[in-house]
């Protein structure tokens, strides 16, 4: 049976952590503020997105979905996108970010993407205004939620996730799939849960066929 593919955003599929760089960008001060205290802890992911968020102002907005467009791609993922639209297999883009960022970056190829679940953005009012759907006790976006929400929808397609950070820990060990880089790597080998390390999609691509061969 085909697998469906979720997909972490920043890191993942772009080559750099977008959504922080964006962040030190349009609202520099709270940033230097808020960002190392939810890296040691002391602010809750949850809490520490939204106020950086909703410091930027809106008329902001704009540049910020420009500079996304020109978000370098990991090696591979459009190849990688191309060869699941062949066989029909979904991905779903997770990001723990902003959907409409993600849409900026994949342009065109984003009709090849199943579906983006992440936060939304109000621009109304002088500041951002961030709404999720995907909120549990400590993050904005739950991953594992989404997981189970769009899951379910799927029946009974065994879930792949592709990630590389914290944010996609606990969805990671609810998968009998994962590919994983950098930190969630590293938390994954600590808690003893098999995965495929990669760095690029080609790696991903290349181990995917051997893992789901096509049906003949
Ligand atoms: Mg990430």
């Amino acid at each position: 049976m085909n697998p469906v593919v979720f997909c972490d955003f920043d890191g993942t599929i772009t080559r750099e952590e977008t959504f922080v760089e964006l962040l030190r960008t349009f609202t520099p001060e709270m940033s230097e503020k808020l960002i190392p205290r939810m890296y040691d802890l002391t602010l809750s992911l949850k809490d520490g997105v939204r106020r950086l968020l909703e410091s930027v102002e809106s008329r902001h907005y704009p540049e910020m979905l420009a500079r996304m467009k020109s978000a370098p791609l990991r090696e591979g993922f459009l190849e990688f996108l191309d060869d699941l639209k062949t066989r029909t297999i979904p991905l779903i883009v997770v990001t723990g970010g902003v959907e409409d960022f993600v849409r900026a970056t994949l342009g065109a190829s984003i009709r090849d993407v199943h579906s983006v679940y992440g936060l939304k953005v109000n621009t109304e009012g002088p500041f951002l205004r961030v709404f999720s759907e995907w909120e549990s006790g400590t993050e904005l976006v739950s991953k594992p939620r989404i997981l189970e929400v769009a899951g379910k929808k799927m029946c009974a397609n065994p879930p792949v996730l592709i990630g590389d950070s914290v944010t996609d820990l606990e969805a990671a060990l609810a998968c009998p799939v994962v590919f994983a880089r950098d930190r969630l790597a590293r938390y994954l080998t600590d808690r003893k849960k098999a995965y495929v390390p990669f760095e690029d999609f080609t790696e991903i691509r290349k181990a995917f066929t051997e893992m789901f061969p096509v049906d003949v």
